[in-house]
């Protein structure tokens, strides 16, 4: 059974290439690669010859499109590799088609696992690491992204964010809006290259600190917890809610306590659990 490889690549530093991505590329007599520019470096780097190999881009835009190649190639018994400019394909990155396609068709999907920039930024962050949630990339339209951050804020769980330069001041600061400033944040830059940075702090903090935002960033956020918000305790709170829903319907009701308590709405509601 051909097998289609999902390959990781380095974040910043070619040094964390693994031996078996490496055997993979050269192994392999296909390859899917989101730039195949980007690429041609990493095997450069790597003396991955493309004599007799076909290279082809596989990006956002075009997946869809790519896909029946690649079929056509694994239907035909060969493998096939896939990768994205940096780290891991499909997380943030195309290839979450072409998975589904090619497991759809009976063939093998196998992972050669290597960098992230999600687990290297929380593992540094200092913020609780057992269970988080990863967001990826916020939305752009303001109504949307606001609803994400709403359920951010109130997850019980550590969040995890990529962000662009342009727009992590941006995003900081609707986050001190919506989670309070107090949260607890580590934001990391260009992660396992010279200029690797991490602050941890507040968001609040966060924002007197970044000036002129520059490279690659991923934000780790602080779970909500209701001890923090100082939000009375959950059962008082629902003894509190439930006297509320005798005058007024439970929307209005949350909607008083997360004003009395400036809390958002979904942060009562995982508290009160209303239905
Ligand atoms: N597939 C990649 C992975 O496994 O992490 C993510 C690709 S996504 C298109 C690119 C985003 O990942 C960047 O905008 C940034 O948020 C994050 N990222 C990638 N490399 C990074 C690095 N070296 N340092 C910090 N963040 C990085």
């Amino acid at each position: 059974m051909a097998t289609l490889y999902l390959v990781s690549t380095p974040i910043g530093n070619l040094g964390d290439i693994s031996q078996r991505a490496i055997e993979t590329l050269k192994n392999v007599h296909y390859i899917a690669c989101e730039d195949t520019r980007r690429s041609s470096h990493l095997f450069n780097h790597f003396d991955i010859s493309l004599k007799e190999k076909t290279v082809t881009s596989l990006f956002g835009e075009n997946e869809r499109s790519k896909i029946p190649k690649v079929l056509e190639w694994l239907d035909g018994g060969s493998d096939v590799a896939l990768l994205s400019d940096a780290g891991t394909p499909l997380i943030s990155d195309p290839g979450e088609k072409l998975v589904e396609k090619v497991l759809e068709g009976s063939h093998n999907v196998i992972s050669i696992p290597g960098p992230t920039a999600l687990i290297s930024a929380l593992v540094i962050s200092g913020i609780d690491a057992s269970q988080f949630f990863f967001e990826g990339f916020l939305p752009r339209k303001a109504s949307d992204r606001k609803k994400r951050m709403e359920f951010l804020a109130s997850l019980p769980y550590t969040s995890i964010l990529y962000e662009a330069p342009h727009r992590i001041l941006k995003t900081l600061e609707e986050l001190g809006l919506i989670c309070g400033e107090d949260r607890k944040i580590a934001v990391t830059r260009e992660l396992t290259k010279v200029h690797e940075e991490v602050f941890r702090g507040t968001i609040g903090e966060a924002i007197k600190l970044i000036e002129i935002p520059k490279g690659e960033y991923v934000l780790i956020l602080e779970k909500f917890s209701a001890e923090r918000a100082s939000l009375p305790e959950a059962s008082e709170l629902k003894e509190i809610y439930l006297k509320l829903v005798k005058d007024l319907d439970p929307k209005e009701a949350v909607e008083v306590l997360s004003k009395e308590y400036g809390a958002t709405r979904r942060q009562i509601y995982s508290i009160v659990r209303v239905k």
